[in-house]
């Protein structure tokens, strides 16, 4: 029987590795790897033990997290579910986290579980195509206003905060164009307006992870993240999580177990085994990558231009550089990357696709793939794929240039991702 250890003491990335072996979910001190729950429902001792589970489960009276639950049905609460969220939590400093089927639908529950019809929300308008689409054709058919407000203008951001607004919401980096919000200037903003209500800042931290920037500890309320991405790492699994405060951690927990899309027992375990464990090491050798392929799409001659927060001409390198540090206070500037091609926004969109097809037949390094966090390097085109959702004038109002391209860096040699760049490139250039 090993000592209680003070986990504190401990590296972030270290703790993800080794999580909780003293979890009141489950109590694993015996396996070197936790393990895999597969069961949709539980047994139950006795009627009255079963009647008990449904008064403790979602009641402000019982922690979850002290005391073991009596676990009843999947839905509600699952002994692999709960210690990943745990270890999540743990990742983004949070008090609590709450695991969902996908990204979408954690992203959903964030909003819904705050906001009623009457009442409003700001969003900044460059965002992932779905959340878009949820935001903008969804949440105005049940009465709830959308106000698109940059926020990088404070100005802009004091004008709209008023008695209707319940949530500010944003990505940052921002999807696709890696665009920086200042988390603590919003904050800063949001707490500053004369209004009585409390208002929920809300970030998806989906393409900085927690490893790259942890926004709770910056002044947002709430972390949203699509675990399909980096934090799954291996592009096996589809899932979601909601971090933040215990005080909503019951709202949420109810509206997954009503509205559904729970996270899986056997997601949860990959998530919990491979995810977490490996993303420390990972992302530090995709953001080295990261950083040599946007040099070299700088200076390559038929690059208009490069979106990293890595790169000194980011237009927000200043507030990345402050946001964006790993948990030992490095600078992180992630993964992804955006670059448009020279030359007139047809020309641009023309020579891309020539470039994105020319590796699809012939990189083995790159693979022309939507999603991202990947352990392969993935190439895209955001206009007309993840970001298809948003009409072309919302496009451009977002700053999305119908030439550009994203590509997430995976952990391959940078030389082949290089390699197989610069010859689609060469490629796209002589035809
Ligand atoms: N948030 C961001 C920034 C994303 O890029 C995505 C998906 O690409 C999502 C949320 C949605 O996640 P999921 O696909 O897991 O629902």
């Amino acid at each position: 029987m090993k000592n209680k250890i003070d986990k504190k003491n401990y590296h972030k990335e270290t703790r993800m590795i080794h999580g909780d072996f003293y979890s009141v979910h489950w109590d694993y001190k015996d396996h070197m790897t936790p393990p895999m729950s597969s069961s949709a429902a539980f047994r139950l001792e006795s009627a009255e033990r079963g009647a008990e589970g449904f008064i403790e489960f979602a009641n402000p009276n019982f922690d979850r997290h002290k005391k073991s639950p009596i676990l009843i049905y999947e839905r509600l609460d699952e002994p692999s579910r709960s210690m990943l969220e745990d270890n999540l939590a743990t990742a983004e400093e949070g008090e609590c986290a709450v695991a969902f089927a996908t990204g979408m639908a954690a992203i959903t529950a964030s909003i819904l579980s705050i906001v009623k019809a009457g009442e409003a929300i700001i969003a900044h308008p460059t965002l992932y195509g779905c959340t878009f689409s949820l935001f903008a054709n969804w949440l105005p058919k049940y009465g709830i206003e959308v106000r698109w407000v940059d926020l990088k203008d404070k100005k802009a951001l004091q004008q709209n905060l008023d008695e209707k607004v319940k949530v500010v919401y944003c990505e940052t980096p921002t999807n696709p164009i890696l665009e920086i919000v200042d988390i603590k200037k919003i904050k800063e903003t949001i707490d500053s307006a004369k209004i009585k209500q409390k208002v929920y800042f809300i970030v998806d931290n989906t393409f900085s992870t927690p490893f790259c920037q942890r926004p709770l500890t910056l002044g947002a309320d709430i972390v949203v993240h699509s675990l399909t991405k980096n934090i799954g790492g291996f592009g096996t699994d589809m899932g979601g999580v909601w971090i933040g405060p215990k005080t909503l951690e019951n709202t949420v927990l109810l509206f997954r177990k009503d509205f559904g899309a729970p996270l899986s027992a056997k997601s949860s375990w990959h998530f919990l085994v491979y995810g977490l464990p490996t993303l420390a090491v990972r992302t530090r050798k995709q953001m080295e990558s990261a950083l040599k392929v946007a040099q070299f799409l700088e200076k390559h001659p038929l690059v208009q231009k490069v979106h990293y927060p890595g790169l000194k001409s980011h237009p927000q390198y200043s507030i990345a550089k402050r946001q964006m540090v790993d948990p030992e206070g490095n600078f992180a500037p992630g993964i992804m990357l955006y670059f448009v091609l020279k030359g007139k926004p047809e020309e641009a969109q023309k020579l891309g696709r020539k470039v994105m097809n020319h590796i699809a037949g012939n990189a083995l390094a790159l693979t022309l793939a939507v999603s991202l966090g990947n352990i392969r390097t993935l190439i895209e085109h955001p206009s007309s794929m993840t970001h298809a959702p948003l009409p072309l004038d919302a496009q451009v109002k977002a700053g999305i240039d119908p030439g550009g391209i994203r590509i997430s860096i995976g952990i391959e040699n940078y030389k082949d991702i290089l390699k197989d760049l610069s010859q689609a490139l060469d490629f796209a250039k002589k035809r």
